[in-house]
């Protein structure tokens, strides 16, 4: 089936295969979980094998059309823009009420439906109520609070986790991250395949090093480096996020380090006798107070102020420690 693709996630695939096994198909799932972990996979996974004369053979024409989003009967809906807006919850009511053209079924992904403005979210609750024939509806969502729990109360939930360590270390070599690499990204995306796939076009060690390497040049030579280095990468939001977030774990790290934690808890696990020097030269407060300061840079980044300037904010507060 179809569901083969689909790594450490057997308590959904369970679920969903025997659904199709037994022919008994809700109307509605909600797939929680984070981003990353092979929601969407899962989903076009389910819609083949719903659609598929052969439960999702993952060869035929119509597995790959699902795959490719060409299928007449299989519908993705992502936000447009920043939400998932009425006039596209309307769109899915009209085609929903069609016949399907080909298959037994309609499928309908509803990708980061927890983005359904108000609105759409009401509009959406009333096909729900009553759901057209042959129609299956799969909502994919972080986390469950984020829809009226009328909306919720009316799917059958399905839960993702992220993956184990090994898994993701595993589908990172088979995706072509190379092997000294994939340990470190599966830990700094907490097993999050999808993310450190599409985080990770160039070397992500070597983004954590340049990271790294740019807060001990600050501490050690004081505030030039930072002028000198931010200005040629400060209009690159997404390069000062990762910037950003390689701190935040850093100091996570030494927290951990110093509280005696296990070493396999560390992010940083390569980098484990700088973290043990660090956190013996640092009190608690210095690194509470530097991970609020990430949280600040994050929460700025979020609101929109300048990537420069928030990492020259950061780099400063975090390394030039005040005398
Ligand atoms: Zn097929």
């Amino acid at each position: 089936m179809a569901f083969e693709a689909i790594r450490a996630q057997s308590a959904a695939v369970d679920l969903l295969s025997r659904a199709i096994r037994s022919g008994r198909v809700a109307h509605a799932y909600a797939f929680v979980g984070p981003s990353g972990v092979g929601r969407r996979l899962t989903a076009l996974a389910f819609a083949q094998a719903l659609l598929c004369p052969a439960e999702g053979c993952g060869q035929c024409r119509t597995c790959a059309r699902v795959n490719a989003g060409t299928h007449p009967d299989c519908h993705l809906i992502v936000p447009d823009g920043q939400n998932i807006k009425i006039e596209q919850i309307r769109e899915l009511e009209r085609l929903a009420h069609l016949t399907p053209h080909e298959g037994r079924r309609k499928v309908f992904i509803l990708d980061a439906a927890d983005r359904m403005t108000l609105p759409a979210a009401h509009a959406f609750l009333k096909t729900l109520e009553e759901p057209p024939a042959r129609t299956v509806l799969v909502l994919i969502l972080a986390q469950i609070r984020a829809l009226p729990a009328t909306i919720l109360s009316r799917c059958q939930l399905v839960r993702f986790s992220p993956l184990p360590l090994s898994d993701a270390v595993a589908l990172l070599i088979e995706h072509g991250v190379e092997a000294g690499e994939a340990p470190l990204l599966a830990r700094v995306s907490e097993g999050r395949v999808g993310l450190a796939l599409a985080r990770a076009p160039k070397s992500f060690a070597e983004q954590r090093d340049q990271a790294l390497s740019l807060l001990g040049e600050v501490a050690a030579k004081g505030a030039e480096p930072l002028l000198t280095r931010t200005e040629a990468m400060g209009r690159d939001r997404g390069l000062v996020e990762a910037f950003i977030e390689t701190y935040w774990l850093w100091y996570r790290d030494l927290l951990c380090v110093k509280a005696g934690g296990d070493s396999r808890l560390l992010i940083h696990a390569d980098r484990e006798a700088e973290l043990a020097q660090t956190a013996a030269a640092s009190t608690w407060e210095e690194i509470l107070r530097a991970l609020a300061q990430c949280r600040a840079a994050w929460q700025a980044l979020q609101g929109n102020v300048s990537p420069r300037l928030t990492l020259e904010v950061t780099l400063a507060r975090l390394a030039l420690r005040a005398a």
